[in-house]
């Protein structure tokens, strides 16, 4: 979602252990601060929306063109991976098991505001 703000999201370094609030619109990789180590970005509340309604909307997209359809293509394989665990990322389980958390809790408040 090029141009959307994310509310901040604490991310640890996975070189050299750095913690630093990640407010940058990527959904993907995050520099660290300290060693420049690229790490991925946690998909955690707000992103976890936005990485999904990118995704649907791919799914749901006809008649774009060439160069838009193969960007749009490999941003869906690559988050697909991720969620599939093919990255060899260890603990992305876990982190998918919290954002799955987060995410019930996110419809079951919307839910009560309807
Ligand atoms: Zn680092």
């Amino acid at each position: 979602m090029p141009g959307a703000e994310f509310d901040p999201i604490l991310t640890e370094c996975k070189n050299c252990g750095h913690e630093w609030m990640y407010g940058g619109r990527s959904m993907y990789y995050c520099t660290c601060p300290t060693c420049h180590y690229k790490n991925l970005v946690p998909l955690f509340g707000d992103r976890w929306y936005a990485a999904m309604s990118r995704l649907a909307s791919i799914m749901s997209e006809g008649g774009i063109n060439a160069e838009e359809e193969y960007k749009h293509t490999n941003y869906a394989i690559s988050f697909i991976k991720r969620l599939l665990k093919e990255d060899g990322i260890d603990d992305w389980r876990e982190s998918l098991e919290a954002d799955l958390e987060e995410m019930k809790r996110r419809r079951a408040e919307a839910k009560t505001m309807m």
